[in-house]
């Protein structure tokens, strides 16, 4: 069978394959695939009528919904561009992006009309704005008519990145983007690309991030039942396993409120069969932890950007052993299609085992930024993407990620990852989160600093974590003070913003990033 690499060929295929199965699902309401060819040409009519076609922006504010999924899948056959927006950002935030786009129409969720107002409030020429009730009468009222289908190379999705360094900007992915590996050769297939029938995929981190809307775009990729959830809840998931889901994708922190959770112990979690994670550094402990939760559970760490499509590189289930396997510090290796090079300053390959930037060949890899073209230079050259993580390579292509460069430390002249002394101090007993950031110090340029925000009931003694890291790491790594913190600041993806926490010691001077 050939390959089907656009949302139309997917669209068609499955109706015609399994009419009957259902596609999305969220809270018991479902649509098959038939009834959503049906309904997705429907929505082609209801978007034209808007004057939305090939090329056009149309954006989503609003949380995981069906209608979300439906809306996107649909504007994908057509060649229209969904731009989910994350829904915690604030009125100037979602105005930048929405003018950054040129949308011609913002969907709002149920709940969003008061934030939808005043982010377009401040734009000059502000998109159509259509509630969901309203798109769901025109869609029940539209034809469905035939159309002119989008082609592999087209853009249909708009994605910002998370915006943890800095702006977050939009990568311009196509349907040969989202498809060419997640559909893989047969040759080339592992375990987890095959999938049972009855299976079932969660979708709860956000739509607006590509652990949220790419679990949608695997879930059409493999023709297989997408749950929505509005948002993550650890009791969601746990719901979740009890009611028949198989895979989900959940970042670090959310992983961690899963396990850790008091309903964790009596959790029937045996249907389970693939936990994927990633989108940030996670610690060794808590990877542990989880591995003996969900015994069940093959784990698949993922590694990917958004720039990428998400995972390009994968840690397989057999590379999870309790046993001090050095492979569970790992992200894994490139996913099939997809290569990976450990690059000096000058882009040249360093030797396996030496720390440099990972960049990354793939047909995943995106159009471009978004009215970006400085940065799209900077960042794609000669179709490697140029990651800005620090990582390096063993012998067998395993990549190991250090940090992000920007964030690493050069203290008295050492290079410091602050991820490796976060995982270090996370096995601290009072420790419930920690993020380690360099701040000026006259004699070693930048100093460690670690920031603490203690577990309920608990509390931190500076000298007492200090004390803790030097037994675990080299001197130069050991931070030489300590912040005890409420809350930590986090992205809507879940991710340290650490240059948030940077901030205010570094107030008038500028950090040297290499
Ligand atoms: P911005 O680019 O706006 O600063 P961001 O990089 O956090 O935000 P994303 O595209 O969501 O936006 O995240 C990609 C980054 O997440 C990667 O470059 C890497 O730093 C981190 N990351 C992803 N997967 C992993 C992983 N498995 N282990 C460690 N870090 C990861
Ligand atoms: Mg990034």
């Amino acid at each position: 069978a050939t390959q089907k690499l656009t949302f139309d060929e997917l669209i068609r295929h499955w109706a015609q394959e399994k009419p009957d199965a259902v596609a999305l699902e969220q809270e018991g309401d479902a649509i098959t695939f038939g009834e959503l060819e049906v309904r997705s040409r429907q929505i082609v009519s209801m978007l034209a009528s808007h004057g939305v076609g090939k090329g056009d922006r149309i954006a989503w504010l609003g949380k995981n919904a069906r209608h979300y999924f439906e809306l996107f899948y649909s504007a994908a056959r057509v060649g229209a561009v969904m731009v989910p927006i994350g829904w915690r950002l604030a009125p100037p935030e979602i105005a930048y992006i929405l003018g950054d786009t040129g949308a011609k129409v913002l969907f709002i969720d149920e709940g969003f009309d008061e934030l939808a107002a005043k982010a377009c409030g401040q734009m000059d020429s502000p998109p159509e704005i259509i509630d969901t009730p309203t798109a769901k009468a025109q869609i029940a009222a539209a034809s469905a008519d035939e159309f002119t289908p989008a082609g592999r190379d087209d853009a249909i999705l708009q994605l910002y990145t998370s915006g943890t360094t800095g702006n977050p900007k939009g990568a311009v992915l196509t349907n040969g983007n989202l498809f060419s590996l997640r559909l893989p050769a047969e040759e080339a297939a592992q375990p987890w690309s095959s999938w049972d029938e009855d299976e079932a995929i969660l979708i709860c981190m956000p739509c607006a991030h590509i652990g949220g809307t790419g679990l949608g775009i695997m879930a059409m990729a493999a023709g297989i039942r997408g749950i929505v959830q509005a948002e993550f809840s650890p009791e969601g998931v746990l719901d979740g396993f009890e009611q028949g889901i198989t895979r989900l994708f959940i970042v670090p922190a959310a992983l961690q409120m899963v396990v850790q959770h008091p309903r964790a112990k009596t959790t029937d979690m045996s249907g389970v069969k693939y936990v994927m994670y990633g989108a940030a550094p996670i610690p060794l402990d808590l990877l542990r932890e989880a591995v003996k939760t969900i015994p069940a559970a093959g784990f698949l760490q993922c590694y990917g950007m958004t720039e990428t499509t998400g995972t390009i590189a994968m840690l397989p289930p057999d590379d999870h052993d309790l046993e001090g396997n050095q492979r569970m510090r790992s992200a894994g290796k490139a996913v099939p299609g997809a290569e990976l090079k450990v690059v000096d300053e000058n882009g040249d390959e360093l030797p396996l085992g030496e720390v440099g930037e990972l960049i990354c060949k793939s047909p995943s890899n995106m159009a471009g930024y978004w009215n970006l073209p400085e940065a799209t230079a900077n960042s794609l050259k000669d179709g490697w993407m140029y990651t800005g993580d620090a990582a390096y390579m063993d012998e067998d292509g395993y990549v190991y990620i250090q940090d992000r460069i920007k964030d690493m430390i050069i203290s008295g002249g050492e290079n410091v990852y602050p991820a490796q002394v976060e995982s270090a101090i996370y096995g601290h007993p009072a420790v419930a989160e920690v993020a380690v950031i360099g701040v000026p110090d006259e004699t070693w340029g930048e100093a460690v600093k670690a920031c603490v925000v203690p577990k309920p009931g608990a509390t931190v003694e500076p000298n007492d974590i200090i004390a803790f890291t030097r037994e675990r790491l080299a001197g130069f790594k050991v931070p030489k003070s300590i912040d005890v913190i409420d809350v930590m600041p986090r992205n809507a993806s879940g991710k340290i913003l650490r240059r948030e926490l940077r901030a205010p010691y570094w107030e008038g001077r500028d950090r040297q990033v290499n």
